[in-house]
């Protein structure tokens, strides 16, 4: 075998979007530059036009990043303090960010360890007794990891016993479905990170979320910027969160190759399967009805650390999709309310997890050399 000449895969390579779609979106940026206007205008509009009608919903509202996305939408449905929000641990921190920047108390559930997303028994048990001593549960949030769906049948169904919204935390699942339907438009709202490394990716910091109510729609439009109705008049509390046009124009773009790239990394996915058969690792495990999008390919490694040198001494990067739950984390430590469960299954997680390269721009050779290494585990 030839000495490994070639340069390290990296885990994720935003810049190859870019290069991808590269004259295209030179002459989107160029466009929105010489309109003149670079806030809130056409571009966006469009955007969310564009991003509504892929999506299946009435309405899209941009705003500055995905964290964000989440926290309109829980201020819109005027959840904040004296409230909690039920969530995970075993997630981004923005998800949980979100929900103490509109002063609202979350609730921090386990997950399944099969596809680390919420435990819907978990939720159902804390719906029908709630933890002593919180605050009434007035939203969930489930997120969609990794790019496959939570269990949302009995979430929904629960939550609606309960009378209250479900947020879907759609960051990693841009396109993903569930018994056919897309996720993002089965709870109340749907929150989607636009950040340079997800399914669908500004060049910059960006977030949108969708929803089919139009009175939710338009309050969260005003809480975005200042809480206008009229310029200059704020007709309620409001922040600024706004989708600039430059990136806003770089995503209407974009929007054009997301279901291209969601099948190329479900083709990747395919190939990394069929190359872990037989090896000591199992594929990721999917879930019955998920049409999953590979936001990451997912690991679950005894030794993690033997796997990670294995895979960098053949030149391919890896990432770990968290290395700390949040409820471990110095900021949130011994200070945020955990479900019955305590998130056992969650640490356990964190400790095993390796993500491994990525992004539809891949070429046959890196996946090769991606799935010769896998052969070796
Ligand atoms: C990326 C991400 C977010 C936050 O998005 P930002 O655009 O970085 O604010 C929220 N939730 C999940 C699950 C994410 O992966």
């Amino acid at each position: 075998m030839n000495a490994p000449t070639h340069s390290m895969i990296p885990q994720a390579d935003p810049g190859a979007g870019y290069r991808a779609q590269k004259a295209e979106i030179d002459a989107a940026v160029a466009r929105a530059l010489d309109s003149g206007w670079y806030i809130l205008g056409k571009e966006g509009t469009a955007f969310e036009q564009e991003f509504a009608a892929w999506l299946g919903l009435s309405h899209a509202v941009g705003c500055a990043n995905g964290t964000d996305a989440l926290a309109l939408i829980l201020r819109g449905l005027g959840i904040g303090p004296g409230m909690t929000v039920a969530t995970v641990s075993h997630t981004a921190v923005a998800t949980v960010a979100a929900v103490e920047m509109v002063g609202a108390t979350p609730l921090l559930l386990d997950i399944d360890p099969d596809t680390y997303t919420m435990d819907a028994d978990e939720l159902v048990s804390v719906l029908d007794e709630p933890p002593p001593g919180l605050p009434p549960i007035k939203a969930v949030i489930p997120v969609h990891l990794y790019g496959q769906a939570c269990d949302l049948g009995p979430m929904l169904v629960a939550t609606q016993e309960a009378g209250i919204p479900v947020i879907e935390d759609c960051a990693q699942a841009h396109g993903a479905t569930l018994d056919g339907k897309r996720l993002g438009t089965l709870g109340t709202a749907a929150a989607f990170s636009l950040y340079p490394t997800k399914n669908l990716g500004a060049l910059g910091d960006g977030g949108v979320l969708a929803t089919n109510d139009a009175e939710l729609a338009e309050r969260i439009a005003a809480i975005r910027q200042y809480g206008w109705r009229d310029r200059y008049i704020s007709a309620m509390v409001g922040v600024n969160s706004r989708l600039d046009e430059v990136q806003a124009a770089i995503l209407r773009v974009k929007l054009t190759a997301l279901d291209a790239g969601n099948a190329k990394r479900q083709a990747i996915a395919a190939a990394y399967d069929a190359a872990l058969a037989g090896t000591s690792i199992e594929a990721p495990i999917r879930r019955a009805g998920a049409g999953h999008v590979f936001h990451q390919y997912v690991l679950r490694c005894d030794d993690r650390a033997a796997v990670q040198a294995h895979l960098k001494a053949q030149g391919i990067g890896t990432g770990i999709h968290y290395p700390v739950p949040v409820h471990l984390q110095g900021a949130y430590k011994d200070r945020t309310p955990l479900g019955p469960a305590g998130c056992a299954e969650t640490a356990k997680a964190a400790g095993e997890v390796l993500s491994v390269p990525m992004y539809p721009e891949l070429t046959d050779g890196q996946v090769e050399r991606i799935c010769e290494a896998l052969r070796g585990l």
